[in-house]
C-alpha cells in the first residue's frame, strides 16, 4: 500500500474538492455547467493585451535555457522599478524572486521559514493556499477574524489577541480573496504597526493589486512598512495580466534584510532547488508591467468587470435570505446565507445541491476557512448575461430550499 505522507494530514484545500469533482462529472455526462467557481480570466474572454504575447513569443529563441533561479534581471528590474512608480523605494533585484505564479511562491517563503509550533497569522475568510501552506510547511496557521459589519476589515484586536511568543509572520491579502475588501491606509498602518511592535514579516498578497472598482489604486504594504518591517509582497500577471495559464508572479522583499540573511537564504536555497521559473513566462513580466495597463479600462463602472460586478452585488441583495457586502476589488462576492431560514448546517452540502439542482457551480464558505457554514463565493467573471441567468436561477433555487 503506498498512503500519502502524514504531512499532509492538515492539508486543506477544498476550492478544489469534491464539489468540483461532481461538476467534472456531470459535465462529463454532457451537462452545461455555469462555472462561478474560479478567477481564472482567460476562458471568460479577458485575453492578455498582445503586447505581452507578442514579446513572450519574440523571445522563445532566448528562452530555452535555464536562467538564473530567482529570475531574468530584465524581469527583476522591471518589477523594481515598477514598485518605485508606487512608492516602493528600498527594493534591489537581488531582492526580488520569480515564480511559477504567486502559489509556487507562497509553498516556498513558508517552506524556508517555519518550523514545527511557529505560528503565522491568516486571515479568516482567507484564500486556502495560505493556510494549506502554512500546514504543509510544519508551521500552525491561526485565523484572525475579518468583520464583515466593517467592510471585511482585519479586526485588530482579534489580531493582538492572538500573538504569541510563536508567532513568526502575519499575511494580508489586499484587495482580498474572497471578500473583495481593499483596505484603506490606516487600516494597513495598524496592521504594520502590530508587525513592528512585535517583529513580525509581513506576507503581502496582493495579486488583485490593479483590481479596485472605484478608481484610486490600493496602498502597497511595503510603502507602510518601510525599513522597519521586513515585508515580501506577492503579486503576479495571472489576473490583471489575464495570462494564469503562463504561471508567473514575483515576490519582492523590503525591509531590515539583515535581520533575515538566513531565511533570504532558505529562499534561495529553495529557489536554486527548483532551478528557476518558467523562462518564456519571466520574459511577460517587463512587456506587462512596461505596457499600456488595459485592466483599469474594465474595472471602471462603465467597464466590463466593473458592470458585471455591479449586476451580481445588486442581484445577490435582491434574493430572499442573502445579503452581500460590496467588493471593492478582486472579482469575487462572498455573500450571506440566512442559515436559519434554510436551515443549513454544511454549507459544502449547499454547493453540492445547488449545482445538481440548477448546474451552478460556486465555492463554499468554509473552503476558505470562514468559521460557520454561513458564506458562499461567487466568481464575477463571467458576461453579464451569464450572471443574470445563474443569479436568477441560485433565486429560485434558494425559494424552495431547506437543507436536509
Ligand atoms: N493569491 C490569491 C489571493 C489568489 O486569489 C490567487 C489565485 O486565485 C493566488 C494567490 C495564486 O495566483 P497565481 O496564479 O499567481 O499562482
Amino acid at each position: 500500500m503506498f498512503t500519502q505522507s502524514a504531512k499532509l494530514a492538515n492539508v486543506l484545500y477544498d476550492i478544489r474538492g469534491p464539489v468540483l469533482d461532481e461538476a467534472e462529472r456531470m459535465e462529463a455526462e454532457g451537462h452545461r455547467i455555469l462555472k462561478l467557481n474560479i478567477g481564472n480570466p482567460a476562458p471568460f474572454g479577458f485575453e492578455a493585451p498582445d503586447s505581452i504575447l507578442v514579446d513572450m513569443i519574440k523571445h522563445l529563441p532566448e528562452a530555452q535555457g535555464y536562467s538564473d533561479s530567482r529570475g531574468i534581471l530584465s524581469a527583476r528590474r522591471a518589477v523594481v522599478q515598477y514598485y518605485e512608480t508606487k512608492g516602493i523605494r528600498n527594493l534591489d533585484a537581488d531582492d526580488v524572486y520569480l515564480g511559477n505564479g504567486v502559489s509556487e511562491l507562497i509553498t516556498l517563503a513558508l517552506q524556508a521559514l517555519c518550523n514545527p509550533g511557529d505560528e503565522i497569522l491568516v486571515p479568516s475568510p482567507d484564500y486556502p493556499l495560505w493556510t494549506a501552506s502554512v500546514a504543509l510547511s510544519g508551521g500552525t496557521p491561526v485565523h484572525y477574524m475579518c468583520d464583515e459589519e466593517n467592510g471585511w476589515a482585519p479586526d485588530i484586536e482579534d489580531i493582538r489577541a492572538k500573538i504569541t511568543p510563536r508567532t513568526r509572520g502575519i499575511v494580508v491579502i489586499n484587495p482580498n480573496n474572497p471578500t473583495g475588501a481593499v483596505y484603506t491606509p490606516a487600516q494597513l498602518e495598524a496592521l504594520r504597526d502590530l508587525a513592528a511592535e512585535h517583529d513580525l514579516i509581513v506576507f503581502a498578497d496582493e495579486i488583485y493589486e490593479k483590481i479596485t472598482y472605484d478608481g484610486t489604486p490600493m496602498t502597497n504594504m511595503a510603502t507602510l512598512t518601510g525599513e522597519d518591517v521586513l515585508c515580501l509582497t506577492f503579486s503576479g500577471l495571472s489576473k490583471a495580466y489575464r495570462i494564469a495559464g503562463y504561471r508567473s508572479g514575483w515576490i519582492a522583499i523590503t525591509g531590515p534584510n539583515w535581520k533575515a540573511t538566513s531565511y533570504i537564504e532558505g529562499i534561495r536555497l529553495l529557489a536554486n532547488m527548483r532551478m528557476c521559473a518558467n523562462v518564456p513566462a519571466q520574459h511577460a513580466i517587463q512587456a506587462a508591467l512596461g505596457g499600456y495597463q488595459s485592466i483599469e479600462d474594465l474595472v471602471l463602472p462603465t467597464g466590463r468587470l466593473g458592470a458585471q460586478m455591479e449586476l451580481s452585488h445588486r442581484k445577490l441583495n435582491e434574493i430572499d435570505g442573502v445579503t452581500c457586502q460590496k467588493a471593492e476589488g478582486a472579482l469575487y462576492l462572498f455573500a450571506k446565507l440566512d442559515v436559519e431560514k434554510f436551515h443549513i448546517t454544511d454549507d459544502e452540502l449547499f454547493a453540492l445541491d445547488l449545482l445538481k439542482e440548477q448546474k451552478i457551480l460556486v465555492s463554499h464558505g468554509t473552503a476558505f476557512n470562514w468559521v460557520r457554514p454561513d458564506h458562499f463565493r461567487l466568481v464575477t467573471l463571467p458576461g453579464v448575461e451569464v450572471l443574470d441567468e445563474a443569479l436568477d436561477r441560485l433565486g429560485e433555487f434558494l425559494s424552495g430550499y431547506e437543507q436536509k
